[in-house]
């Protein structure tokens, strides 16, 4: 059996500095712990990328890399995203097994011996899933609720309720590689690697100090982004809208040209203003669905690189 794998955890940081003493001395204990019972290799690390921080976050990480070797940390250029933190953690740091979880540590960190034991078991992927989100404000949690049926009827398998905290052996990361794209909404692609998975459940606590790092505009533009980038589908819901609509107004038409022979043509104000501005709100609507796809396309095309590494302590 694979037993005592070389663990990397990886955590993507931005302006942690509230957090990240606490969340340093969390993740070492369970490091220990999973150590200790010979489950993970002594050369195993807890790796902080730090995305662009203008807080005292990297200061903190040099300092606890001095005192415990193990601690790793790989400093981005400027601030590139979550997801391309993560990316930057798991393309750039060599071990068996991965594991990512956010430094808030919101998502409870004692499961990683979980998902590490269902790794042995022969799970490749392991997700972390909320139990509940009633830890989350009304407005986050029917949000969400709404997001993950939308994604579901756009056709995109999403686990839901899980974010971007799980397991990853060294080769679904190999594999996560392949894909090529610039718009990254992991949680999409990573059921596409396959292989076998297993969930872990857990509860989802309130974030400790500092402030989300997902204001409501953010979370929009990572919902379109996931959406644009994963279903063609509201682009086909164009085209049937308007081959309807067409065959509605061919016989619009011809009602208009009866009437206007049958002499019964009257000033219809409302009727035409009705029509003028509802039409022009589908349009103006689907040529900005058309346009999420072609801003999508955009990036895409320019392949420029996903995150930039300015140092590394390892
Ligand atoms: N994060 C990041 N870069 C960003 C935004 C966020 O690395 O541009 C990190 C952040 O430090 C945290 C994780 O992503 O570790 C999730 O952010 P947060 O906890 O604020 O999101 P929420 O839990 O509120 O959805
Ligand atoms: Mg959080």
């Amino acid at each position: 059996m694979k037993k005592c794998a070389e663990l990397a955890i990886i955590v993507p940081c931005y302006n942690e500095e509230e957090v990240l003493e606490n969340s340093i001395k969390t993740l070492n204990k369970i490091y220990d712990d999973l150590i200790k019972n010979e489950l993970i290799a002594p050369s195993s690390k807890i790796v902080f990328v730090n995305d662009g921080s203008k807080d005292q976050t990297w200061p903190l990480i040099q300092k606890a890399h001095k005192k415990q070797p193990h601690i790793k940390g790989i400093c981005l250029s400027r601030n590139f995203g979550h997801q391309e933190a993560l990316l930057a953690g798991l393309y750039n740091t060599t071990a068996d097994i991965y594991i990512t979880i956010d430094a808030d540590l919101q998502d409870d960190p004692a499961v990683i011996k979980n998902m590490v034991k269902e790794y042995y078991k022969g799970s490749e992927v392991v997700y972390g899933v909320r139990n509940k989100r009633d830890t989350d404000s009304f407005f986050k949690r029917n949000t969400a609720l709404w997001f993950y049926k939308i994604m579901k009827i756009l056709g995109v398998e999403l686990v839901s309720n899980h974010a971007d905290f799980r397991l990853l052996s060294r080769r679904a990361v190999c594999t996560m590689a392949e894909f090529k794209e610039k718009n990254l909404f992991l949680r999409a692609i990573v059921p596409l690697i396959g292989f076998q998975s297993a969930n872990v459940y857990y509860d989802r606590k309130k974030r400790e100090a500092g402030t989300t790092k997902y204001p409501l505009k953010k979370m929009i533009l990572f919902a379109l982004k996931g959406i644009s980038s994963f279903s063609a589908v509201p682009l086909h819901l164009i085209t049937l809208s308007g081959i309807i609509i067409s065959i509605l107004s061919f016989f619009l038409m011809l009602w208009t040209i009866i009437a206007y022979f049958n002499n019964s043509t009257i000033v219809g104000w409302a009727s035409l203003m009705s029509a003028i501005t509802f039409f022009s709100g589908i349009t103006i609507l689907f040529m900005g669905i058309i346009g999420e796809y072609i801003a999508s396309i955009f990036i895409e095309v320019k392949n420029r690189p996903t995150y930039i590494i300015d140092k590394t302590l390892d």
